[in-house]
């Protein structure tokens, strides 16, 4: 098959870069854009835990009976902006339907199906740099209370065929001797990976494919028009044309879609972390059950991330949340941790309200495609998303069935 396809991929976070390189190793003349440098966005300082055991979609009927407690708590794991909450009520309408069992059940074994074939994917298309960009030490997720909540977790786990083992806290503490005695029980993940410079690993993926003949355009693309021969964008007073299209633009992707039919219910669902610099003592992710958020051990310290917080795109980011993170972190840890907080940053999730990613083809066009709205997921599924576009765009046969990603779930 010759791939000499003109393709444009818009965006460069994790999931355009990953795109961006996937289709230029396969022989296509590949130029990306994004308003920004690559990987400036929600990419650059995610908690680089390749979650692939992560496969059941926040819409989970269990949540409701956390939620209130969650919101009274100022430094707790969720926060809704009350503007936000009226903005988007529809949003969180569907969301809340989404929690019924069918499409729990539905959207657990699409997540799976991304999943279990998320590291594989990044193992082909990293080849021999798999080992040096990824470290294989799988994960933990601790908990502070009694046996039974983590039993519980446990089972669900297990029921999905995850490879997981419960752990009592002073087995954790063996595996990780840092931990402080608050832990009780803890699951292993052994099967799950981390990266310990997410941005340096976007920076990596980018320069391969510039390497590879990749085009790189810094302009934002404010408009895309189908021709006879392919699709125009239109990105600072340029024109130019390609064959193909692929959008990549995260939370930022309902503008675009929007404007060639394709309405989507995209919130931004922030994030933050904080990068203390110590020395590692960790060896793995560890994941906090009841705290909602992650301690990864990086290459220049220790990240603190997570937390959800459903804020206007614009709005201020609001880094005591961020800052919250070390009191957290110095109840699990028993190792000296700076007492101020150092460097503070804030990534807007692109959620959608059933928790899938959008992966596949545009229905009512040729030749366009998407990629976006990964959530919590965005590095754990680029390169399986990647593989999976471009074997549409190459038509290779696949084993994923994309009927769950499609963007027609919103039209
Ligand atoms: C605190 C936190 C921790 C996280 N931890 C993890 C984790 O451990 N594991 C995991 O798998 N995921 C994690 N995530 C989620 C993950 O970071 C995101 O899912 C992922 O970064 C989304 O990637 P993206 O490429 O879709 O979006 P982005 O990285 O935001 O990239 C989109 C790009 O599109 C560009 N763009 C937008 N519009 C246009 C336009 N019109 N023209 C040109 N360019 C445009 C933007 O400038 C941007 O660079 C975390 C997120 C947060 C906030």
């Amino acid at each position: 098959m010759e791939n000499n396809n003109k393709i444009a991929v818009i965006g460069a976070g994790i999931i355009g870069i990953t795109m961006a390189l996937q289709l230029a190793r396969r022989g296509h003349a590949v130029t990306l854009f994004d308003k920004s440098r690559p990987a400036e966005g929600c990419s650059k300082g995610n908690a680089g835990h390749f979650a692939t055991e992560q496969v059941f979609p926040m819409a989970d009927p269990t949540l409701l009976t956390k939620v209130p407690g969650m919101l009274v708590d100022p430094v707790g794991p969720l926060r809704i902006e009350p503007t936000s909450l009226l903005k988007n009520i529809p949003w969180f309408v569907r969301f809340l339907t989404q929690m019924k069992s069918r499409c729990f059940r539905t959207g657990t074994s699409a997540l799976r199906s991304l999943n279990e074939r998320a590291l594989p994917a990044y193992q082909r298309l990293l080849g021999d740099k798999y080992h040096t960009l990824i470290s294989s030490n799988g994960s933990l997720l601790v908990f502070e209370g009694d046996e039974s909540s983590a039993r519980q977790s446990y089972n669900k786990y297990a029921k999905q065929d995850i490879s997981v083992s419960l752990l009592t806290g002073d087995q954790a503490r063996e595996m990780e001797p840092s931990l402080s005695s608050t832990i009780t029980w803890a699951l292993y993940f052994d099967k799950v990976a981390h990266s310990t410079d997410p941005y340096a690993l976007c920076v990596t993926l980018f320069e391969l494919f510039i390497q590879l003949g990749g085009e790189f355009k810094q302009s934002a693309v404010e408009k895309i028009t189908q021709t006879e021969h392919g699709y125009i964008l239109n990105a600072a007073e340029h024109q130019t044309t390609f064959d193909k299209v692929v959008i990549t633009t995260g939370v930022a992707s309902k503008t675009l879609c929007g404007s060639l039919g394709y309405p989507l219910p995209m919130i931004a669902e922030r994030g933050y972390h904080n990068m203390l610099t110590v020395n590692n003592t960790l060896a793995r992710p560890v994941a906090s059950n009841e705290r909602g958020f992650i301690m990864t051990p990086m290459a220049t310290g220790l990240r603190l991330a997570g937390t959800v917080e459903f804020a206007a795109l614009d709005s201020k980011p609001n880094y005591s949340r961020a800052r919250a993170l070390l009191h957290h972190a110095s109840i699990l840890l028993r190792q000296p941790l700076p007492q101020h907080s150092e460097t503070l940053w804030v990534g807007c999730r692109p959620s959608l309200p059933d928790y899938l990613p959008v992966i596949g083809p545009a229905p009512n066009h040729h030749n366009l495609y998407f990629a976006l709205g990964h959530q919590h997921l965005g590095l754990t599924q680029a390169a399986i998303s990647s593989e999976c576009i471009a074997d549409l765009i190459d038509n290779k046969p696949n084993d994923i069935d994309l009927t769950p990603f499609s963007i027609a779930r919103f039209n």
